[in-house]
């Protein structure tokens, strides 16, 4: 019999969302917080441009909820985006306590920038490296915290609800016990059975061809929510970030909206600038715009990339600014920012759905929690405002954990979890071909699913993706669990939950741009939810 850990608090991530509810509620028992790969490895650690927070006087919490919901084209859920935006100056104390060192100017005020559909300077930042200063400040507060555990290279298979479990449940149903957890290193399946599981999982912009995000951003937490049977809304609404350097073959890398917030100006081939051709907000639109304004420039003139220029700007300012993005782009393209036009494209950057919560986390199953880029708690609505969501992490794993501190769980009795059962199973060597499937999956959404959509594309790809998902589910039932393949199965879980998605929507509304219905319907005035 394999043991079983048991925990007060599964938090499974380590991310901005993972780490500060651990850090909330560790006083109020044992937490055991989980991470598939080093626990500095997140999309948190990635993140350039800052955090959204009004702290200036001539800009107000209206305004910024204002700037939200406009962005959100009417999907916001205006509850949601008032706790959110309201919480964001007492939340960025709790950072500053963690330790964290946000970028001040000469006189010692905290240096605020402004990005895309926001009418004010209000994001704080840490030079371009905010992400990483954030992962580092709370990833060494949970390291020295003695309620805290933390286990690198343990990844989450799948939730333990009622289904598995045996013994007195007094008969009550839809509830989470905890988590199966594959230790990669060691080969072996470990139950790990808590009285909360919190899924803080982050993004799932992996299943794209091209993306911002490190690659242990495969959706994992939503496709596990889903096979539970847990609600999961939006998952239409995927962000492409409009410029991510151009680099063919190589690791993607972001190229901040900041940087176009400094004065930065898109322009084509024939350094034409043209975002004033799409929005009147130019390269300051959101994101939304920005990206499908570059992807109809490369089509029409039928041209792999676009340019950013910050030519014109004083230089040695832009790399005073932004320092870690002209390293990167001196050694992987030997470009000079400040000097050189920079190539980019657009790449799946966000999931603005996710895994249905109320404002304190609350999944529709019982004593399960989702937060961070995994959840769907409705600030986002059709498209993100840039900056958000680290905030929104923050701002909702806070009132996940006052959840716990105001009102117990409920105790469902004793339960017997059962180990990890691989009856069945035998050592397939069809690796390759399952390999393959991932590549052919991150294919067909990057063609048929991307910025641009249509029915007949996306029936196309629910074809295709129909047959790889049955493919990988057979594979997977007669195969020893591995990384890769729990990965492989989540990837087409979540390819299948988005194109679903994006069927039942026939608008084009905020990050979901249809060919063939290109206006806006009241009729769809509402989330998709499977
Ligand atoms: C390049 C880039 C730039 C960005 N810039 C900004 C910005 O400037 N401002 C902003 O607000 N947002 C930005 N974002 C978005 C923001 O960084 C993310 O939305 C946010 O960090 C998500 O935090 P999280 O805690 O939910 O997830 P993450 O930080 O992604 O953490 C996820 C964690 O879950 C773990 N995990 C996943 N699956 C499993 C599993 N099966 N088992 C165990 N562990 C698992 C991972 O190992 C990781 O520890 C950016 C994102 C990227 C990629």
């Amino acid at each position: 019999m394999s043991k079983i850990i048991k925990s007060d608090f599964l938090v499974i991530g380590s991310g901005i969302a993972g780490l500060s509810y651990a850090l909330k509620v560790a006083e109020y028992g044992k937490v055991h917080v989980i991470s598939k790969k080093d626990a500095g490895e997140t999309n948190t650690s990635f993140a350039q441009g800052g955090i959204a927070s009004v702290s200036k006087k001539n800009d107000s919490v209206e305004k910024h909820i204002q700037d939200t919901l406009i962005a959100g084209a009417g999907l916001c859920h205006k509850d949601a985006v008032e706790y959110g935006l309201s919480e964001a100056p007492e939340r960025i104390k709790d950072l500053i306590g963690w330790g964290v060192k946000f970028t001040k100017d000469d006189k010692g005020v905290y240096d605020l920038a402004k990005e895309g559909g926001h009418s004010k300077h209000r994001i704080l930042h840490a030079a371009d490296l905010t992400g990483a200063e954030i992962q580092r400040a709370l990833l060494s507060k949970a390291k020295a915290n003695p309620n805290i555990e933390i286990f690198e290279h343990h990844l989450a298979i799948d939730l333990i609800t009622e289904h598995h479990v045996l013994g007195n449940l007094q008969s009550a149903f839809n509830i989470c016990f905890g988590a199966y957890i594959l230790c990669t290193k060691e080969n072996c399946v470990v139950p790990f059975q808590a009285n909360y599981t919190i899924l803080a999982t982050g993004g799932a912009s992996k299943v794209f061809l091209h993306s911002t995000n490190p690659d242990i951003a495969t959706g994992d937490g939503v496709a596990m929510a889903y096979r539970a049977g847990v609600r999961i809304a939006n998952m239409e609404f995927v962000q492409f970030h409009p410029t991510s350097l151009y680099n063919p073959g190589k690791r993607s890398f972001l190229i901040s909206e900041a940087l176009r917030g400094f004065g930065g100006r898109l322009v084509n081939g024939e350094g034409e600038r043209f975002m004033p051709k799409y929005d009147k907000r130019a390269e300051l639109a959101p994101r939304d715009i920005v990206a499908r304004g570059i992807d109809a420039e490369m089509k029409k003139r039928n041209e792999d990339c676009v340019f950013l220029d910050m030519r014109h700007l004083n230089s040695d300012e832009v790399k005073s600014r932004f320092p870690n993005i002209a390293k990167w782009c001196q050694q992987s393209i030997d470009k000079d920012i400040s000097k050189d036009l920079i190539p980019v494209v657009p790449a799946a950057h966000y999931f603005c759905g996710g895994i249905m919560t109320s404002l304190t986390g609350q999944t529709s199953m019982q004593n399960l929690f989702a937060i961070g880029e995994a959840a769907h708690t409705g600030l986002h609505g059709a498209n993100r405002l840039a900056s958000n969501s680290l905030m929104e992490a923050l701002a909702f794993s806070h009132n996940a954990a006052l959840k716990f501190i105001r009102k117990r769980p409920r105790n469902f009795g004793t339960v017997i979890i059962p180990e990890w059962d691989e009856s069945g199973i035998v050592d397939e060597k069809e690796w390759v071909l399952t390999r393959h499937n991932q590549k052919e999956i991150q294919n067909i959404m990057w063609d048929y699913v991307g910025i641009v959509r249509s029915k007949k594309q996306l029936n196309r790809a629910k074809r295709r993706i129909q047959l790889i998902y049955q493919e990988v589910e057979d594979y997977y039932k007669k195969s020893k669990v591995s990384g890769e393949l729990v990965e492989l199965r989540n990837l087409s879980a979540i390819a299948f939950l988005i194109i679903t998605s994006a069927l039942r929507r026939n608008e084009s509304r905020g990050l979901h741009y249809m060919t063939d219905f290109p206006n806006k319907s009241d009729k769809f005035l509402k989330d998709t939810i499977i």
